[in-house]
């Protein structure tokens, strides 16, 4: 069923009433005047494994913390739309509440507690489980998840390597259960065997625990070999969305994004600068 919005009046995207997370035609404005997502429609399905995929500043931070509740702090706003998860509009709660129905945020920068170890790191997200034993279960999986943390249970979380920093940051955000998991950059600044470990360990999350994942990501190509499908991010808009398997075959996405196919194919590339141009 499409339905036309009152506000835009236009269709949305895309409308599918059994996602567990739907963005239906959102607009994000930083300081009250900086239009940062321009009709952004996005779904996420039940144990999904969703990339959103794009250049700096294209908007896909500001996407996730449209999704998290964390735009306030940097005087964001959303100011059209609706995002609904597990059917209901979470728009109007704050983060905390957020994260209690379920959407967990992994920031980009690996932002760990770096005086604390890694098993302090992962006690400090559990204060909404009183029960020890469900505590003391979850940080056995998390050890088990991540065997690099294990071997460095008893060293202070600021001097582990940036990989190990990011694997506990994801630790931390799964300490508290969540039913979808927004991961920002986890490839940043990382080893290529580290991003594929990364990678390899957020696959296994998302079979095995069914938490949906949206992986913001630039490095497109290790994103679309996990992903089930991806959106393309260009200037606050979706460009481009589809299976991965799709996306990964389309020309313009090898061109401009996987670094292959047709570079020179100037009279392609011409067709596809003019599109982003037209859509911006
Ligand atoms: P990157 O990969 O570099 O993180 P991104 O795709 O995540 O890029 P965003 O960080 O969402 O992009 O930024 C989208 C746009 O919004 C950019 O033009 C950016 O300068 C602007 N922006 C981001 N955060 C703020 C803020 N707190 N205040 C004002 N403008 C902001």
């Amino acid at each position: 069923m499409r339905t036309i919005d009152a506000r835009s009046g236009r269709a949305p995207i895309v409308e599918n009433p059994m996602a567990l997370l739907s963005l239906n035609n959102i607009e994000v404005v930083y300081d009250r005047v900086f239009l940062a997502v321009k009709g952004v429609s996005i779904e996420v399905p039940e144990a999904g494994l969703v990339a959103l995929l794009g250049a700096n500043g294209a908007g896909k931070s500001t996407i996730l913390k449209a999704i998290s509740g964390l735009l306030a702090p940097e005087r964001g706003e959303v100011t059209r739309g609706e995002i609904t998860f597990d059917g209901a509009d979470v728009l109007a709660l704050n983060a905390p509440d957020r994260v209690r129905r379920g959407i967990v945020h992994v920031l980009e920068g690996r932002r760990v507690f770096g005086h604390l170890t890694p098993a302090e790191n992962l006690l400090a997200a559990t204060s909404m489980h009183r029960d020890r034993a469900r505590v003391s279960a979850l940080m056995t999986q998390m050890f088990e998840l991540f065997p690099r943390l294990a071997d460095r249970a008893n060293a202070k979380a600021g001097y582990l390597s940036g990989g190990e920093q990011q694997m506990l940051a994801i630790a931390r955000a799964l300490m508290t259960q969540p039913r979808l998991l927004l991961l920002d950059e986890p490839s940043l600044g990382l080893a290529p065997f580290l991003v594929d470990e990364i990678f390899d360990i957020v696959r296994k999350i998302n079979a095995e625990t069914e938490v949906a994942v949206l992986l913001v990501e630039q490095n497109a190509a290790a994103a679309l070999e996990i992903a089930h499908s991806a959106y393309l991010v260009e200037n606050g808009r979706i460009v481009m969305n589809g299976t991965a398997e799709v996306l990964r075959a389309n020309p313009d996405i090898d061109a401009a994004y996987l670094g292959g196919g047709y570079r020179t194919d100037y009279h392609a590339i011409k067709h596809y600068r003019r599109r982003r141009r037209w859509l911006a």
